[in-house]
């Protein structure tokens, strides 16, 4: 068997040998699958393949059927597939596109809800703080009032009893002695309160996070990234077709066209720095 690489490319529709370009191909190389000319028949590739060969002509009812199957499966089956397979794909992606669109609302919805929460919770906490300041200052208030009282009762009792010790008589010197024994003069200590305290929360973050919610990626879009676009480096139009383009690790291309015989390497301005010929036309190109 003839190896394929070895063989030029006959273009398609093209009805010349691609070995031997002035004669028709006449023959099917079943063995190679491949069109060849009368002088390939008797080539060294196929001698052997002289029972594989078929007259073109011969094959052609044969082949044209294989085509008239293919446009009806096309037109009939395949077409409208596919044509069916890229509305479901739309339809799919819209389907996407919605599902996603409520998440970020339920997100965002979530957030206010958080937020409303977390200021009414605030809002218990402050308020709080004031009962807890107003019952303290109600004890605190009350015991001044004692203590005013108390100063009041000392400071009249005071003048009392000096008018007593000037001018009183037996029998009230006698009653003030029993009353000032019966009198309680200890001062009443001030009330010592405990006050309210507030503890900030430890690990705020894996809270909040427990608090707002949890989103689950699936692996497969985890593992996507999405190509950033490339970023043009320089633009410049080149004279020549290209057909392949090779990079080097300095930001230079080599380049060729199938359709001649030589390989150009150019600059980022794509200027031509260096040229290759070879002697037959070169088809592609690799580093
Ligand atoms: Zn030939
Ligand atoms: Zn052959």
């Amino acid at each position: 068997m003839a190896s394929i690489a070895q063989l030029p490319i006959r273009s398609k529709g093209n009805s010349k040998c691609s070995i031997h370009k002035e004669k028709d191909v006449v023959f099917v190389c079943q063995e190679c699958e491949n069109l060849i000319c009368t002088t390939c028949c008797l080539s060294e590739n196929h001698k052997n393949h002289i029972d594989s060969l078929r007259e073109l002509s011969e094959i052609k009812t044969e082949k044209t059927n294989t085509i008239v199957d293919f446009v009806n499966d096309t037109e009939k089956v395949n077409i409208p597939k596919l044509n069916q397979e890229i509305i479901s794909s739309r339809t799919k992606m819209s389907t996407y596109k919605t599902h996603y669109e409520n998440l970020r609302k339920n997100i965002i919805e979530n957030n206010i809800q958080c937020k409303l929460e977390l200021d009414k919770l605030t809002e218990d906490y402050i308020s709080l703080c004031h009962t807890m300041e107003a019952a303290t200052t109600d004890i605190i208030q009350t015991h001044i009032t004692d203590l005013e009282r108390r100063l009041d009762t000392l400071r009249n009792l005071l003048s009392e009893y000096k008018q007593t010790l000037q001018i009183g008589t037996a029998v009230l010197v006698y009653d003030s002695v029993s009353e000032i024994q019966e009198m309680d003069s200890t001062i009443p200590p001030t009330p010592d309160i405990d006050m309210a305290e507030f503890t900030p929360g430890k690990d705020r973050q894996s809270l909040l996070k427990q608090a707002v919610g949890n989103i689950i990626i699936p692996d497969e879009l985890l593992r996507y990234t999405i190509p950033d676009s490339p970023t043009v480096m320089s633009e410049f139009t080149y004279p020549d077709d290209i057909t392949s383009i090779c990079l080097t690790s300095d930001g230079r291309a080599w380049l060729c066209d199938c359709s001649n015989d030589t390989v150009n390497l150019i600059n980022t301005k794509g200027q031509v720095i260096q040229t290759i010929q070879h002697n037959s036309d070169i088809q592609d190109i690799s580093l």
